[in-house]
């Protein structure tokens, strides 16, 4: 037996999700947001699964060169563009799409002669106030890129949504609003949503949509599970039962003492913890799985292991597999109750986790 966890990712679900996103966005292109190694399923991995989509986005342009050396040719956004006339010229070399989401990138285009134009996204600030040029800006930069020569005509358009996830609020109409008003008599190509925006906000959708999380299988709302969007899950991690013992009242579990019993308890001793990517902050009866059961987490996580109370559970033994999420525990449901998000827990998960790719058909 290994005790080794492991992360199972499942291509049928990944492809499953792509669908979904073609549903609901159907005359569109795609743009398969791939950063941060593929929300932490493999960026390559992803990459090859989804070889339906129109193009891949990536927040580096590392990720971008990694990417294209792999062999795919179709066009690659980088989030974040170039910061320096070096990695500009990799925008070249490489024929990467650059967001151009500040001035001084306007600056460097003017310093360098590539070889021939790259091809730009004029990033819009319509009220994230993170990354992009103000509305008031856009047909002025506009015309400095045009003059530059050293960029495709026409400039492609975005921006980014803040609150999508958020179906009440009113600060995505008016993001849109603002997006459509500064844009004014540009010819091109738009796109505005990720996974929140497509399927929130159908106006939003334009020439490409940026779908992230929900390729990935969990929810972009709040509202809104998984499961009732019609998304699988991607990611299952695992780990194994290492350890079984009988605690009496007023005993306590783990670090800090922070739980105690207030009857018998069979707890469970699970092979994963924060230094594999499972939450620290995850809180006392956030679930899991075993044999088919919920057991709930006590007590603090520790670096390799977790306790969990399998009391009402029955036959549990040392070596179960343990589903920590997956489709029998939503990453939503842990993340919840960890006061993050999906995002960050797949992103989260550690080298020493085992990675295994689950390519045939899931079992339905
Ligand atoms: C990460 C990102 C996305 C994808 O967002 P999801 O919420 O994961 O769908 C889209 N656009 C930009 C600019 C991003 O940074």
């Amino acid at each position: 037996m290994s005790n080794r966890p492991c992360a199972t990712i499942d291509l049928a679900a990944l492809k499953h999700n792509f669908s979904v996103v073609k549903q609901a966005a159907p005359h569109v292109k795609v743009m398969a947001v791939i950063k941060a190694n593929g929300y932490g399923h493999g960026m390559l991995t992803v990459a090859e699964a989804l070889s339906e989509a129109d193009g891949f986005a990536v927040a580096r342009l590392e990720e971008a060169i990694t990417l294209r050396n792999a062999g795919y040719s179709k066009p690659i956004a980088v989030f974040t563009g170039f910061c320096s006339t070096e990695e500009l010229n990799a925008f070249a070399t490489y024929d990467l799409d650059a967001v151009i989401h500040s001035e001084y990138q306007v600056d460097l285009l003017a310093q360098v002669s590539l070889p021939k134009p790259i091809s730009v996204w004029l990033k819009i600030n319509t009220g994230m106030n993170r990354l992009g040029v103000e509305p008031s800006e856009v047909h002025r930069i506009n015309d400095r890129l045009t003059l530059s020569g050293m960029v495709r005509q026409p400039i492609k358009l975005m921006t980014h949504l803040a609150c999508a996830d958020d179906m009440q609020s009113l600060h995505t109409e008016q993001q849109i609003e603002l997006f459509d008003a500064s844009i004014v008599g540009l010819s091109g190509e738009q796109s505005i949503a990720n996974s929140a925006g497509l399927l929130g906000w159908q106006y939003s959708q334009r020439h490409w949509v940026r779908p992230g999380i929900m390729l990935y299988g969990a929810s972009p709302f709040c509202e809104k599970s998984a499961l009732e969007l019609g998304l699988k899950p991607v990611m299952t991690l695992n780990s194994q039962v290492i350890a079984l013992r009988t605690i009496k009242k007023d005993d306590y579990v783990g670090y800090g003492a922070s739980w105690v019993a207030d009857k018998s308890c069979l707890i469970a001793t699970i092979g994963i913890g924060y230094g594999d990517g499972y939450p620290r902050h995850a809180a006392t009866g956030t679930p899991v799985l075993i044999n088919g059961q919920k057991g709930y987490l006590v007590g603090r996580v520790s670096m390799d292991s977790i306790n969990v109370d399998v009391s009402e559970c029955r036959g549990i033994k040392v070596g179960d597999t343990v589903e920590l999420w997956g489709n029998g525990v939503t990453i939503d449901e842990v993340a919840n109750k960890s006061g993050t998000i999906s995002y960050e827990l797949m992103c989260g998960v550690t080298e020493r986790v085992k990675k295994l790719i689950k390519s045939m058909a899931s079992d339905e």
